[in-house]
């Protein structure tokens, strides 16, 4: 057998758990590694004495991955990026991390994509799954590259995998068990050239579903619903769910706090008391999760338990604290407009809105309806202030300016102490012009919340 010369595109965590894994393939000859900053040898594991390692930055580089019989990309690289060009028409083979692994799997999969609320759907199913005895495993966006449980899971297994549009990409053969999609929403639109790509990408996890393959959709995203709902030409099984329509044939709603899941013709209830997750879009995750859950064959006795003893991600509307009858909440996670609009929705009081950071393109007009009704203030931070004030377009009261998170909270406590409500860092926007990332930015401002409530 001739042995292969494989190429991995990106070294981070994915890169690392590809790297590993085809240390241990005796189909492999060499290992080429491409990433744009210069990749340092003491990162490699050790062992690889036997093989050929290269690693390769820049436009010789990538030239020099079209010797390679085999390209792997990480999720985090924009493989229709223009430098990749001559690569693709080099004729070599390329594929995703994901594609990769997931060829490698028989376990049943369910996957997860949409704009918003993937992290919060999979990490919900993997509690219920895991609480329930069940062997399941998080992993893809969440966290653990899939390439790197491969050789932890058997045939019993449950994959639980959060999928970006970015991995969709790449789909040749990819087609997993059980299919969700959240929503689909504009974000990414410094990626994409326009909504429509963005669309096609998040649609590409139904390429290779046949009749009777399960979709969970949400009937509340008027794109899906546009798309799917009595669409006969898609005769893949849907399975809806709603927190405004209720009666699907197959699928879930909500009735007087309870989610009611109807499933091959068999309906169930399953109290919600106890919920502790802030907002309706919360709810929507909720039902898409029970759906999952139910479609693997686990009863629905024991979901309202697992629900109330699952304690939420962190940077996901998460409270972190109160002074005087002003709340602090914390969701950074809120990267797109669409996300920062449901945190509004799902708070019931009066709201000083901390908004901004490295603009994505998103569409700030439309929080322009709650100012002066819910959002009492929107404080300003980063390099996008000036484009979000313009794009909201009110009068300049409305608007503040912060240098920091936490002369952002200040005055957006300054402006409810007295009446009450909560400050809601939600901004918006990616965080890369202040911070490493959205849990640096969401921990600075837990921290500076703490300190300000402890000054008294
Ligand atoms: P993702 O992994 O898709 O980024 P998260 O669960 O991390 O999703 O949530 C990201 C942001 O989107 C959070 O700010 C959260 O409040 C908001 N969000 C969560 N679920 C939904 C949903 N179903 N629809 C819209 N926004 C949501």
């Amino acid at each position: 057998m001739d042995r292969k010369k494989v190429g991995i595109i990106g070294f981070g965590r994915t890169g690392e758990g590809l790297f590993s894994f085809l240390l241990d393939d005796p189909g492999v000859s060499d290992i080429m590694i491409f990433d744009d900053k210069n990749i340092d040898r003491e990162r490699l594991p050790s062992g690889y004495a036997n093989m050929g390692v290269e690693l390769l930055s820049g436009e010789e580089g990538i030239k020099k991955l079209s010797e390679s019989d085999l390209v792997i990309f990480s999720p985090g690289v924009n493989g229709r990026d223009e430098r990749f060009l001559p690569l693709r028409e080099s004729g070599v083979k390329i594929i995703s991390e994901m594609e990769f692994a997931s060829s490698l799997i028989d376990s049943e999969i369910i996957a997860v994509t949409g704009t918003n609320g993937k992290s919060t759907t999979v990490s919900l199913i993997h509690h219920i799954l895991d609480r329930s005895g069940i062997d399941s495993h998080l992993t893809g966006n969440i966290g653990v590259p899939l390439i790197s449980e491969v050789k932890n899971i058997d045939r019993e297994s449950v994959i639980v995998l959060e999928v970006s549009s970015f991995q969709l990409e790449e789909i040749e053969d990819f087609k997993p068990g059980i299919t969700m999609i959240l929503n689909v929403t504009p974000d990414h639109l410094d990626r994409y050239p326009t909504l429509f790509e963005y669309r096609e990408a998040k649609l590409n996890i139904l390429k290779n579903l046949s009749e009777n393959d399960p979709v969970i959709l949400n009937y509340d995203d008027p794109f899906l619903r546009k798309t799917f709902y009595g669409q006969d030409k898609f005769n893949f099984r849907k399975i809806w769910f709603s927190v405004e329509e209720s009666g699907f044939d197959e699928g879930g709603w909500i009735t007087d706090n309870k989610a009611i899941l109807r499933i091959n013709g068999k309906e169930q209830k399953v109290s919600l008391d106890g919920n502790p997750l802030i907002g309706s879009h919360n709810l929507e995750n909720i039902l898409a999760s029970f759906l999952a859950v139910s479609l693997t064959g686990l009863s629905a006795d024991n979901l309202t338990e697992a629900l109330k003893s699952f304690s939420g991600l962190p940077h996901r509307m998460e409270v972190c604290g109160e002074k005087k009858g002003v709340r602090f909440i914390n969701d950074s996670k809120a990267t797109n407009v669409e996300a920062t609009l449901k945190s509004i929705t799902g708070i019931e009081d009066d709201i000083a809105l901390i908004l901004g950071g490295k603009d994505k393109g998103g569409d700030f007009s439309v929080l322009k309806e709650h100012l002066n009704k819910k959002i009492k203030k929107i404080i300003l931070i980063g390099e996008s202030a000036a484009t979000i004030a313009a794009g909201i377009n009110s009068e300049k009261t409305f608007f503040t300016r912060a240098n920091t998170l936490d002369e952002a909270l200040r005055k957006g406590y300054e402006v409810l102490a007295g009446s009450g409500g909560t400050v809601l860092l939600a901004p918006g926007c990616a965080s890369f012009d202040m911070f490493k990332n959205y849990e640096e930015r969401g921990d600075v401002f837990k921290n500076d919340v703490q300190q300000f409530i402890d000054e008294g």
